[in-house]
């Protein structure tokens, strides 16, 4: 499906035509593919005295074979793929002058499709009113550069508490690589937790079993794919009526179809038995069937609320929860990824069925987050915002055109975006995030 917008925007009358005009000229996103190298330019990292992670941020880049610049080389260099900002030396509002002494130079040299993360304390753990605002400041900060950032670079800010420093790795590579295309003026807290020693780059989950719900179509089809070129052997789960499609993505990516109504009252201990009977156990839980059942409220029938309330949420609920009660299935290290939405974070226009079922979801991952920490696991959320699939493709043109420019890429997201966010929580190197929602939503301004 192309954006037929962004194609004209970037084409030589029509560049000059949207320039003359003032009209948005979305980018067209760098996007990642196997082989890809981290950054397509070199990095400058800038921080505060007191900073510490500049040598956990220069390991990252070391190790990617990423170029690092000194900062005040950055004038004369070419084009830059990325600024890191280690802000965790700040304490006072007039150490956020690095913003324009330092920050703003090497964002000024970003390329296209360029990066900009932020590295800071949580606020919630400083040690003075002064420190708290400080460290809260750059979240505001962040959020309008990201909106302000253009030709498809993004700014998104990393909380690394004290004791987490060896979680920024994975965290870091996403943020900065090509997966992380649509996720852009995003907040990611991480935590303290076992990492593993080395992870592989291109298949960081060989040798893992994975089950996607909601796998025959959409975005589920594009986890499922995302998934198996990771490395994980993939089981398929959807509906029976959508066998045929099921089967055709489970051949694709040489994984397994598994047909299974997830509300049914069987769905929980089925899964169970067919994981225990066929892979022993399971690596990655991928909660990705959904579907809306739209009416206001004051014309919302039983039937399209509990549907919905049914398949988004009490699907998810009941399948966890069997998941954790069957015995050493989960096993160690295993990762929950549960799809929300924007609209459960904004609230839609008659969608309050579908937005409870979303916003319950948030509810959920972070009630679980600690006894999943206590099992070496974690549980996340990701909340798309607008997604180009053939749903979207069908509604009218100017709803469309509207839905999908309100965000600060100025484009709807491609299903492979929220695969990839996904895929990236799923890796062992993301042991340090849990309990976070992550949108894929280009920074909405819906919700923001
Ligand atoms: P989709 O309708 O194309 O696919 C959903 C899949 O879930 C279908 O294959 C369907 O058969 C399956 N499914 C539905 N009920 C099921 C059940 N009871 N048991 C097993 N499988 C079932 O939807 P999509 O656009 O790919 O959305 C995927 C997820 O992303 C959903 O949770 C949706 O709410 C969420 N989401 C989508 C968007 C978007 O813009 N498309 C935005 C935000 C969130």
């Amino acid at each position: 499906m192309s954006d037929w917008y962004r194609d004209l925007a970037n084409s030589g009358v029509g560049a000059a035509l949207t320039r003359r005009l003032g009209l948005p000229r979305p980018a067209v996103l760098r996007r990642y593919t196997p082989g890809d190298p981290l950054l397509p330019g070199p990095v400058v990292v800038v921080g505060t005295a007191g900073g510490r992670l500049a040598d956990e941020v220069g390991a990252v880049l070391k190790e990617a074979g990423v170029t690092v610049l000194a900062a005040d080389a950055a004038a004369d260099a070419e084009r830059l793929g990325a600024v890191v900002l280690d802000a965790t030396g700040v304490s006072s509002p007039a150490d956020l002058a690095v913003a324009t002494t330092a920050l703003a130079p090497a964002v000024k040299r970003l390329r296209s499709s360029g990066r900009v993360v932020v590295l800071a304390d949580p606020a919630t753990d400083a040690a003075s009113p002064a420190q708290a605002a400080t460290r809260q400041a750059l979240d505001g900060l962040v959020r309008s550069l990201a909106k302000e950032l253009r030709s498809g670079s993004t700014a998104n800010l990393l909380l690394v508490p004290a004791g987490a420093d060896a979680s920024l790795a994975g965290p870091l590579r996403f943020f900065l690589s090509g997966r992380s295309a649509y996720v852009d003026g995003q907040v990611v807290t991480l935590s303290p937790a076992e990492l593993p020693a080395a992870e592989a780059a291109e298949r960081p989950l060989a040798g893992q079993v994975a089950v996607v719900t909601g796998a025959a179509r959409g975005i589920g089809a594009a986890i499922a794919r995302v998934l198996a070129r990771d490395g994980a052997h993939v089981v398929a789960v959807d509906v029976p009526a959508a066998g045929q499609a099921l089967a055709e993505v489970a051949n694709e990516i040489g994984g397994t179809a598994f047909g299974l109504d997830i509300t049914a009252g069987d769905a929980p201990a089925r899964l169970v038995e067919h994981l225990r009977e066929r892979h022993g156990g399971v690596d990655v839980v991928v909660h990705n069937a959904g579907i809306t059942r739209d009416k206001l409220l004051v014309n919302m029938d039983a039937a399209r609320w509990e549907s919905v309330i049914a398949v988004n949420l009490q699907a998810q609920l009941d399948l966890t929860t069997a998941l954790l009660a069957a015995d050493g299935l989960l096993r160690p290290g295993a990762r929950v990824v549960c799809v929300s939405s924007q609209s459960g974070i904004a609230g839609n226009r008659g969608q309050t069925n579908y937005a409870a079922s979303k916003a319950g979801i948030i509810g959920m991952v972070r009630a679980w987050a600690p006894e999943f920490t206590a099992r070496g696991a974690t549980i996340n959320a990701v909340a798309p915002g607008f997604i180009v699939t053939e749903m979207t493709a069908k509604m009218p043109m100017g709803t469309r055109e509207i839905g999908s420019r309100i965000n600060s890429l100025q484009q709807g997201g491609l299903p492979v975006d929220v695969a990839e966010t996904i895929a990236w929580l799923a890796q062992p190197g993301s042991a340090g995030v849990n309990g976070q929602v992550v949108r894929v939503c280009g920074q909405s301004m819906l919700g923001a």
